[in-house]
C-alpha cells in the first residue's frame, strides 16, 4: 500500500490498507461486471447482494434480530438529526436530550425545529470536559431520550447506559462497533459512516420495527423511515460506492472480531492516556477516567507555542490530523479501529521526544 502518513483526523477517518486495496480494485473493475463500482446500477442484482450482506453482517455484528431493520440513507449525521424529530416529533410532543457535546447539542437544536425539548442533563457550562449526570427521573411522556455514546469533538464516552423507560435513540457516529455493546437497548441508532464504518455522505440507522408505527407526521417518502424500509434503501439512487465501502468495512470488523478490536482499542487508549498524564508539557482535557473516550483522545499543550512546535514536529514525521477541533484547539488524535497499535505508539514516541528536547 502507499499510504504514507499516520492519518489521525477525526472524520473522513483513516481507512484499513486492505479496505482501500479492495476499493481500489473495486474502482477498476467490479467482480465480473466489466465495469466500476462507480458505475454500478442501483437496481442491478449487485447492489442488492452489496445492501443485503451488508444488513446481515450489521444484525450480526449488532447481536440484534429480525424485530430491527437496516437502513443505509444519505445525507450523513446531520440529515439524522432532521429525520428523527420529522418522524416522531410533533407540534406540542416533548423529547429528551442529553447534552453531552457539540453534536448532541446540535441534534438538540434540529429537534427543536419540530417539538419541544427538554434537557436532561447538560455539561456545556464547563465546556463537555465531563459527562453530564445521567437523568434520575425520565418522564413517560417524552416522544423519545437522544443521547451520544461517543463525543467525537470533547473526547467523552459513555461506558454504559441505564435502562430507560421511552424509546431511546442514540448517535454512535464515532463508536459503533468498537466494543461489546448491547445494541438491543436502543430503539434507533445511527451512524455517520465516515468514522468507523467507512467514507462521507452514508449514515446506516437501524431502527426497531415497531418504531414505524410511531411515526407522527406526514413525511415526503425521502424523509420518512417507513419508506425508507420499504425500499430497502433503494428510494432514490443510492450512494452505491459509499455503502459498498462500508459493506468492505463490515467485513473487515467481522474477519478481525469485535473482541479483538475492542482489545485493542483499549490499548490503544491507555497507551496513549498514561503519556499525557505523564507529561509535563500536555494535559488531558477530560480528567475523569470513567469518562474518557476510547475513540478521540483530546489534550492540550501548556501554551500555543508548544502546542505549534509539537504540530510541527509531527507533520516532519508524516503524523497528520491531530489538530483539536475548530471550536477547541489543542489536540485531538482519534483512534477509530482502523488506527493500529503501532501506530499510537508511533505517537507516543515522539511526544516522549518532544518533551525531552524541550
Ligand atoms: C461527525 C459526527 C456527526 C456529524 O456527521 P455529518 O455526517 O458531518 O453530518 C454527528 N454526530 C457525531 C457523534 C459525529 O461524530
Amino acid at each position: 500500500m502507499n499510504q504514507e502518513k499516520i492519518n489521525f483526523n477525526a472524520g473522513p477517518a483513516a481507512l484499513p490498507a486492505t479496505v482501500l486495496q479492495q476499493a481500489a480494485n473495486a474502482v477498476l473493475k467490479y467482480k465480473n461486471t466489466g465495469i466500476s463500482i462507480l458505475e454500478l446500477p442501483h437496481r442491478g442484482p449487485e447492489f442488492l447482494e452489496i445492501i443485503e450482506e451488508s444488513k446481515a453482517l450489521v444484525k450480526e455484528l449488532c447481536e440484534i434480530g429480525d424485530d430491527y431493520d437496516v437502513l443505509w440513507l444519505q445525507g450523513g449525521g446531520r440529515m439524522q438529526f432532521s429525520m428523527i424529530p420529522m418522524n416522531f416529533l410533533s407540534t406540542g410532543d416533548t423529547a429528551g436530550y442529553i447534552d453531552s457535546g457539540h453534536w448532541a447539542a446540535e441534534a438538540m437544536e434540529y429537534g427543536a425545529y419540530y417539538g419541544q425539548i427538554q434537557v436532561m442533563g447538560s455539561s456545556r457550562a464547563t465546556h463537555y470536559n465531563h459527562l453530564p449526570e445521567w437523568p434520575s427521573d425520565i418522564p413517560n411522556h417524552l416522544k423519545y431520550l437522544h443521547i451520544t455514546t461517543n463525543n467525537t469533538i470533547y473526547g467523552t464516552q459513555y461506558s454504559d447506559i441505564p435502562k430507560v423507560n421511552v424509546p431511546l435513540i442514540a448517535d454512535m457516529s464515532s463508536d459503533i462497533f468498537s466494543r461489546k455493546w448491547d445494541y438491543n437497548r436502543y430503539d434507533l441508532i445511527y451512524a455517520a459512516a465516515q468514522k468507523n464504518l467507512g467514507t462521507p455522505g452514508v449514515a446506516l440507522v437501524i431502527v426497531k420495527k415497531d418504531m414505524l408505527s410511531r411515526i407522527s407526521n406526514h413525511l415526503p417518502p425521502m424523509l420518512n423511515y417507513k419508506a425508507q424500509v420499504h425500499e430497502n434503501s433503494i428510494l432514490n439512487t443510492a450512494n452505491v460506492s459509499g455503502v459498498y465501502i462500508s459493506l468492505l468495512m463490515l467485513r473487515w470488523i467481522k474477519e478481525k472480531g469485535i473482541a479483538n478490536i475492542e482489545a485493542d482499542n483499549n490499548n490503544k487508549a491507555e497507551i496513549l492516556y498514561k503519556a499525557i498524564d505523564e507529561s509535563k508539557l500536555f494535559t488531558g482535557y477530560v480528567q475523569n477516567p470513567a469518562h474518557r473516550s476510547k475513540m478521540n483522545i483530546c489534550f492540550t499543550a501548556k501554551d500555543k507555542e508548544t502546542e505549534l512546535a509539537f504540530l510541527e514536529l509531527c507533520a516532519e514525521n508524516n503524523i497528520i490530523g491531530l489538530q483539536g477541533h475548530r471550536s477547541t484547539g489543542g489536540f485531538r488524535v482519534s483512534i477509530y479501529n482502523s488506527i493500529e497499535v503501532a501506530s499510537v505508539r508511533t505517537l507516543v514516541e515522539l511526544m516522549k521526544k518532544f518533551e525531552t528536547n524541550s
